[in-house]
């Protein structure tokens, strides 16, 4: 699913690409079909002639010093362009009858002073203009651009010297027109000036509003370069002079510098944020912010520092600054960046047209066109590829935007799955502990019952004899203890009887122990049957002798239970092995309310003395008494 989507992405941005390098393709060529035209028109009409020329040293020459030279020391020069130097430059042209009425341009804008003497061929002075940048943009002959003067209307040969002299390079190309074709030229010109202009502002335009609407620092630099770029221009071709600063002299002298430098701060700036460089590769953004930092130091020099010195200083930082962007851009575009790439084209038509510029100004290439179109048509066609550059960019991020998106989305769908399962696993743990907590309990509960269980049987042991399963000793004196309270409570009688087998001794002796116990047995079980009261206690004391405990029982109500006690065991056969045996029983009878401690055992030792009694009196009878 995702890699479809990729390589559509892909191949929308490979199509992408394709259209809009045939977009810049188109209008770079528009652009050199319309340069072309003009170099023609140009070359059409340049009329070959011996233009003499004559560097002043002393820069003390006036005009009658010029006119007085020697003619050797004129030398013919071809191009008229004397580089950097501030020495006066003498120029010498003869014109014939048929350049009557001619219009003379110096086809370079930026001379802080223009003289121009024109003389019959006796030297008797025809005409003198005087102009150039040091004069306000009215005081121009001809209000043009660059320098346009006309030729007097004269059939005769015409002299005219011109002196130039400037604070920066010095060029005086010199364009002879008729009328008719510098109107059909500079109709031309204008119109490839005004689509360069058009194009940078509403380049410039577009990202200044995208910058104010989005905050997005990247298209504020952008917009920032082409401005600059667009002004730089302006100052070049005398533009700006004519249209934004005519009066300002100062601008016009120092515009060039600062809106060169202005432009490469920008540019830089752009590059650095746009290529990502602080992000992904430290050592390259270094040097740009070294360079950033000298260019915006150099814009703000040139308002201060001299034009001479700040114009040296720019083309040294030229020299330095673009092979530098050149050589990150290309480096960068190897290792794949595809903005790179457009950088490194688009620095590579800019050094090219610079290069192709500057190889036609020193005259060491003749190219076919005006180079100063051709830096015109580097600027248009880089601008528009960092523009190319910006959209991929903002591509890029958008598809980076797209993708994070949906992987959030993803990771928020997968979050609440997996919430879901939690909740599951929650709501299982519970019931599971719900089950495990009541199996426990269950357990639990069983455990306690066999426990309890256990306790009581533990403690039925504790108080009953092994042998006959009746009272024991113990629990005998603790009820007996109980009883001898409650009778004193509620001051009612507590009969005790003490019982005692006759002979059983004999019975041991005849029969065995084992028959012994089992006599033991059935003479509890007869007893038991005739307790049944809820209170009455029959307890072993030890060997063949018991007691009974009555409570709540008068002495005459204990001896008729008592009596029935005695017949039973009299009647009573014991079948043990192959022995049937009989025996009788001795019973001490005594009763009596409870009314101090000493009570408690007398009782007891009375019924003791009674059993003896009966005992003495011949066995299986009853002796009773209160007292
Ligand atoms: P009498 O009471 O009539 O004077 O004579 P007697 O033989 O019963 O007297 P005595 O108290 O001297 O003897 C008690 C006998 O009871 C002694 C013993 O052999 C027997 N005897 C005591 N305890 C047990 C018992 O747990 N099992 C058996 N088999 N015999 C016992
Ligand atoms: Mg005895
Ligand atoms: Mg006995």
């Amino acid at each position: 699913m995702h890699d479809v989507t990729a390589v559509d992405e892909k191949t929308t941005n490979y199509s992408t690409t394709v259209w809009l390098a045939l977009l810049v393709c188109v209008f770079a060529s528009l652009m050199l079909f319309m340069v072309f035209s003009l170099g023609k028109s140009i070359d059409d009409n340049s009329i070959e002639r011996d233009i003499l020329h004559f560097q002043d040293e002393s820069s003390s020459y006036t005009i009658n010093d010029i006119k007085a030279l020697p003619s050797t020391s004129w030398t013919i020069n071809e191009h008229q362009n004397f580089g950097l130097t501030k020495k006066p430059q003498w120029l010498r042209i003869e014109f014939d009858g048929e350049d009557f009425d001619r219009l003379v341009e110096i086809d370079y804008a930026m001379l802080d002073k223009v003289d121009i003497w024109l003389f019959d061929t006796s030297l008797n002075p025809l005409q003198y203009y005087a102009t150039g940048d040091k004069l306000p943009f009215k005081q121009r002959p001809i209000l043009h651009d660059k320098f346009l003067f006309t030729l007097p209307k004269r059939e005769n040969a015409t002299v005219l010297f011109l002196r130039v002299q400037s604070n920066g390079p010095v060029k005086a190309p010199l364009k002879i027109w008729s009328k008719p074709d510098f109107i059909s030229y500079i109709s031309t010109h204008r119109l490839f000036m005004g689509l360069f202009f058009g194009y940078m502002i509403a380049m410039g335009l577009i990202n200044l509003f995208i910058f104010v609407t989005t905050r997005t620092l990247i298209y504020a630099t952008y917009a920032g370069y082409v401005f600059a770029f667009a002004l730089l221009i302006a100052s070049l071709h005398g533009i700006g002079f004519r249209f934004i600063w005519p009066k300002n002299i100062w601008m016009q002298e120092h515009s060039v510098v600062i809106f060169a430098f202005m432009m490469m701060s920008f540019v830089l700036l752009f590059s650095s944020k746009i290529l990502e460089l602080k992000k992904y590769h430290q050592r390259f953004y270094v040097a740009f912010k070294v360079l950033i930092v000298v260019y915006v130091g150099c814009t703000i020099a040139s308002f201060i520092l001299p034009y001479a010195m700040m114009v040296k200083l720019l083309l040294i930082l030229f020299l330095f600054s673009i092979p530098v962007v050149l050589i990150v851009t290309i480096s960068l575009a190897s290792s794949g960046s595809s903005i790179a790439k457009y950088f490194s084209v688009a620095w590579g038509i800019l050094l090219f047209s610079g290069l192709a510029a500057s190889a036609d100004n020193f005259h060491w290439v003749e190219l076919p066109l005006d180079s100063s179109y051709l830096l015109m048509i580097g600027a248009t066609t880089e601008t528009l590829l960092l523009a190319l550059a910006m959209a991929t960019n903002f591509n890029d991020r958008r598809q980076l935007a797209k993708h994070a998106h949906a992987e959030a989305q993803e990771n928020e769908q997968k979050a609440i799955l997996m919430q879901d399962e939690l909740i599951q696993l929650q709501e299982q743990a519970q019931i599971n502990l719900e089950q495990e907590v009541q199996a426990r309990t269950v357990e639990f509960e069983e455990a306690l019952a066999k426990l309890s269980s256990i306790n009581t049987d533990l403690q039925n042991m504790n108080e009953l004899d092994a042998l006959t399963g009746v009272m024991n000793r113990q629990y005998f004196d603790k009820v007996y203890a109980q009883e001898c309270a409650r009778s004193r409570r509620h001051r009612q009688p507590l009969a005790v009887a003490m019982l005692d087998i006759d002979h059983f001794k004999k019975v041991n002796d005849s029969y065995g122990h084992q028959c012994g116990d089992d006599c033991l047995v059935a003479f509890c079980t007869a007893l038991s049957e005739l307790i049944k009261r809820p209170g009455d206690t029959l307890a072993r004391l030890g060997g063949e002798e018991f007691v009974i405990l009555l409570p709540n029982t008068s002495i005459d109500g204990a001896s008729g239970l008592l009596e029935a006690c005695r017949v039973a065991i009299e009647k009573l056969r014991v079948s043990s092995g192959e022995y049937n045996i009989s025996f009788t029983v001795s019973i001490g009878l005594s009763s009596k309310v409870i009314g101090c401690d000493g009570d408690r055992d007398e009782l007891l030792s009375n019924a003791d003395k009674l059993l003896y009694a009966a005992k003495n009196a011949g066995r299986n009878c009853i002796k009773s008494g209160s007292f």
